[in-house]
């Protein structure tokens, strides 16, 4: 037993998880409290002055990671890979494993959304004009796969081209013979040196979550009635069924690994995209939970968790699935089968098209509305109960990563069981420093 079980299995410390949901729940706490308080105060130098600050400072220091994380540790993994062919039926596995699971997600959703009928007798007269943009057309997306400038892609923090660029660099190293040894082994020290920062990153998780949720129970409006709590309250059910039924049924009957574990490990890195409410700023923590955690190699997680956190959405997907049955019942309009399976055809669409940012989903939601002739304005209607949803949407969009990190790695012999099976694998203990992440 190493050092470092011995100071985890020994119970001394809170561990990150408790220390983040302290930080959550007496977030709750105090936005409730100061919003029964008096005076502007509390808006300028709490809300909107430290708060604001400590919060963005959190976010701002796990997304200014994502970049160079994802492609350090993605040129380490495709180098490592070695045949560009496994490359290819990696990719494979991946997409394939994606596709089927928001598959099984919107459908989920507009089954739930068609019996439970949550928009049936609503009164939606008193909508207010709703303005979304639109997701790039296939012919934009294909072509903007191959970046001309790829600074100007990380720049910009387009995954799709920087995965493409890491990928060529990857497969050329492992070409380039002496020179690529030389270049891997430069980029291995560099995704080292990373991992470590995204560890004393976790560390502070505790009082960015605390300050993001204290300025979100205080902004919090009381829109959570009728129809839309009936809405809410499906979404929340589905997200937890697709989590509890859907995930852990793929995982024990492709992998023959026990789902509970799988799930319990998954903690630190939901608190982290429910905090955040995005699977990109959230990419640093669930390649560190599937890799240190989980168990599987850099190889295939440096591939699959900054693809899936750009392509793959199921919570995303459940949320449009039901949101579309909701207006579409709450303004009397019945949609034909036909138009239902285009929904699902499109949600799966704009879930690979959509970016892992908060609200990007609701946006997309214009798309697919314009496309099947929903009102537009049906979205300003759910817009005042989406933040919390994001939320929880956004631990259910990571969680379909990982899930499919583990069974790809487990698939290519690339996953380390003992790690898997090691309850106290990569835990992280308050009585750590943050040199040992
Ligand atoms: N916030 C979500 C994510 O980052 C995307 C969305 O549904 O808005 O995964």
């Amino acid at each position: 037993m190493t050092e470092h079980t011995q100071v985890s299995s020994s119970g001394k410390g809170l561990s990150l998880n408790s220390r983040i949901l302290i930080g959550l729940a007496a977030g709750i706490a105090v936005g409730l409290i100061l919003r029964l308080l008096p005076g502007d105060w509390i808006n300028v130098w709490l809300i909107d002055g430290l708060f604001q600050v400590v919060g963005r400072l959190f976010i701002n220091a796990l997304q200014m990671l994502v970049v160079p994380l994802v492609l350090i540790s993605l040129i380490c993994g495709a180098s490592a890979l070695g045949d560009p062919s496994r490359l290819g039926r990696l990719g494979g596995k991946t997409l394939a494993l994606y596709l089927l699971t928001t598959g099984i997600a919107v459908t989920l959703a507009l089954t739930a959304g068609l019996l439970v009928k949550p928009g049936a007798g609503a009164d939606l007269t008193s909508a207010v004009e709703y303005v979304g943009s639109t997701a790039p057309s296939l012919v934009e997306v294909l072509i903007a796969l191959i970046p001309t400038n790829p600074i100007r892609a990380m720049a910009e923090g387009s995954m799709i081209p920087i995965i493409v660029f890491a990928l060529l660099i990857g497969v050329s190293i492992t070409l380039a013979g002496d020179a690529g040894k030389r270049t891997r082994s430069i980029f291995e020290d560099f995704n080292d040196v990373i991992m470590r920062l995204v560890g004393v990153i976790m560390h502070l998780a505790p009082y960015g979550v605390f300050a993001l949720i204290t300025r979100l129970a205080f902004t919090a409006g009381s829109e959570f009635f009728g129809n839309l709590a009936i809405y809410v309250l499906l979404v929340l059910g589905i997200l937890v069924l697709h989590v509890m039924f859907t995930y852990t049924l793929v995982l024990s009957l492709l992998t023959r690994l026990n789902p509970v574990l799988f799930l319990r490990k998954m903690w630190a890195a939901w608190l982290f995209a429910f905090s955040t409410a995005s699977s990109n700023a959230t990419i640093p923590v669930t390649l560190r939970t599937v890799e240190k955690r989980l168990g599987a190699d850099n190889k295939v997680a440096s591939f699959t968790v900054p693809l899936g956190a750009t392509i793959n959405m199921d919570g995303t997907a459940i949320m449009q699935g039901i949101a579309t049955a909701f207006i579409a019942q709450a303004y009397g309009i019945d949609l034909s089968v036909t138009q239902y399976l285009t929904v699902v055809i499109l949600v799966i669409m704009a879930s690979i098209g959509a970016a892992g940012v908060p609200g990007v989903g609701i946006v997309l939601l214009a798309t697919v509305f314009a496309q099947v002739g929903l009102p537009q304005e049906g979205i300003a209607l759910i817009l005042g109960v989406d933040r919390i949803l994001d939320m929880a949407r956004t631990a259910v969009n990571i969680t379909g990563d990982a899930m499919v990190t583990t069974v790809v790695a487990k698939s290519e012999g690339e996953l380390d069981e003992s790690i898997y099976n090691d309850p106290e694998a990569g835990v992280i203990r308050d009585d750590e420093s943050p040199a040992h992440p």
